[in-house]
């Protein structure tokens, strides 16, 4: 199974199940199985001709949108009846059986593995990350010629996949002949397990050092990993000296992989390291255009700003946002304006909020709303009129944030002790104290305030 096809069919779950009612979800999605997507074509199953019929007649359409909106395309979706379907009404109560999906013998996937959609002309370039695109189209442009290893590095959804695989698709399209490799450290280190298994070293050997370019996504799955360290050692020198052109991502610096053997990291610090940053809201602004153009979306560019600038934690919940808009507007037909997004988003909006917390943020609305200054907050006078405050801002920053005592202690330069201390006396007077309660309440929705508007001017 290819399982980035199927992933559509539970992305358009996802959203139906976001526009529809639980009940209805229930009844009616839930029961569907994805056979297979092949090419075009989607073939979707439910247990009987009862289902079948119903579905066809009410729910459809809906379903068609949904899976045009996730998926960018319009596939042909065919629905059939198949017994081995589960029955809904007979497991209810149980855990959903696993049905094995039927791999068509037509559908071959391309060897190398590559999304087509993660290209340099789909990569929107900002300050962020016009360092790390640049290397890569250089790698791209003249292979193993200009950084080798290149080693692409940065958090969670911020385009180290789809930059990574623009090289590829770029010598693939170039180069249609040169055997061009695109794996997870993760199925790497899957298939060297089942060559140790299968007495089968040599071949998955010869697999590996017989390409002209290997990339490798999530390398940081090698740390504490010694023996496929050592495996991917030797694949390593063997590519590097026949020239061939290495990319590796990652989520940290080679030197903060504290269980990689030296001699790795020496190694893929032998080319270019470089960073992929959170972007700033321009580009944010940017790649939600971009986006909503090569999806065909009809959306309000008022409204992509304001998407831009509310998410900023990571570029696949940017798009995971825009697309439950996109999703809510086809299926519905109705107007969306910014309040509409506020409650169709809010889980993520909160979270992303959420996420701008931080310590520092606490210390400064407190400060202010007692009319001090932060460098009050952090001194050291004890006189009532500072230290209650002190305490209350300790408290706020356990209660807030997902910070450890000791991080939230040296925040304030003090110890862990003493934020446990003023932690406890804040909430066991809070329990009775009626004032403070409110007093609480009024500063964490000025926090959250506060939070919200570092997250726009981000
Ligand atoms: P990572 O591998 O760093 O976790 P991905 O490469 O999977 O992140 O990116 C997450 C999503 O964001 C993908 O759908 C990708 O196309 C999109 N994306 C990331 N960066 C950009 C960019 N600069 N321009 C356009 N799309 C981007
Ligand atoms: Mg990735």
């Amino acid at each position: 199974m290819n399982n980035e096809r199927h992933n559509i069919w539970e992305e358009a779950c996802k959203q139906l199940k976001g526009i529809l009612s639980g009940d209805i979800y229930d009844r009616w999605i839930a029961v569907i199985q994805c056979l297979e997507i092949s090419g075009n074509h989607m073939r979707l199953a439910v247990a009987n001709d009862f289902y079948k019929d119903w579905l066809e007649e009410n729910y459809f359409p809906m379903i068609r949108k949904a899976v045009m909106v996730v998926s960018g395309k319009e596939l042909d979706i065919s629905l059939e009846v198949d017994s081995t379907c589960f029955d809904i009404v007979k497991e209810e109560h149980e855990p959903e059986p696993i049905i094995p999906p039927i791999i068509s013998p037509l559908f071959k996937k391309p060897a190398h593995n590559l999304n087509p959609n993660y290209t340099f002309d789909s990569y929107v370039v900002g300050a962020a990350n016009q360092f790390a695109h640049a290397a890569a189209l250089a790698a791209a442009n003249s292979p193993s010629r200009t950084y080798n290893p290149l080693f692409i590095y940065g958090g969670v959804g911020l385009g180290k996949t789809h930059l990574m695989q623009a090289i590829g698709n770029h010598i693939a399209a170039k180069k249609p002949r040169a055997k061009v490799c695109y794996i997870t450290c993760e199925t790497f280190l899957n298939e060297y397990i089942d060559a140790l298994q299968n007495n089968s070293v040599a071949a998955f050997r010869k697999k590996y050092r017989k390409i002209d370019m290997l990339m490798i996504d999530d390398i940081q799955f090698l740390d504490g990993k010694a023996r496929i360290q050592e495996e991917f050692f030797h694949t390593f020198n063997t590519l590097f000296e026949s020239h061939k052109q290495i990319v590796l991502t990652s989520d940290r610096t080679p030197s903060e992989m504290a269980g990689l053997a030296p001699r790795l990291i020496s190694r893929f610090e032998w080319g270019l390291v470089t960073e992929l940053c959170k972007p700033d809201v321009e580009t944010r602004t940017a790649i939600l255009r971009k986006k909503a153009e090569l999806l065909n979306l009809n959306i309000e560019h008022g409204l992509l700003d304001y998407l831009a600038e509310r998410v900023s934690s990571n570029i696949r919940s940017l798009e995971g946002a825009l697309i439950r808009v996109a999703t809510f507007m086809s299926l519905t037909n109705q107007k969306v304006d910014v309040a509409k997004v506020e409650e169709l988003l809010h889980d993520l909006l909160d979270k992303e909020s959420q996420a701008a917390i931080s310590v520092d943020i606490i210390q400064r609305t407190v400060a202010e709303h007692f009319d001090l200054r932060q460098s009050d907050i952090l001194g050291k006078k004890r006189s009532k009129d500072i230290a209650w405050p002190r305490q209350i801002a300790m408290h706020l920053s356990r209660t807030m944030t997902t910070q450890s005592f000791p991080v939230i202690g040296e925040a304030f330069e003090r110890n862990h002790a003493t934020i446990l201390y003023a932690h406890d006396q804040v909430s066991e007077r809070a329990k009775e104290d009626r004032g403070l309660q409110q007093t609480l309440a009024i500063l964490k929705d000025k926090v959250s305030k506060n939070a919200a508007k570092v997250l726009t001017n981000a």
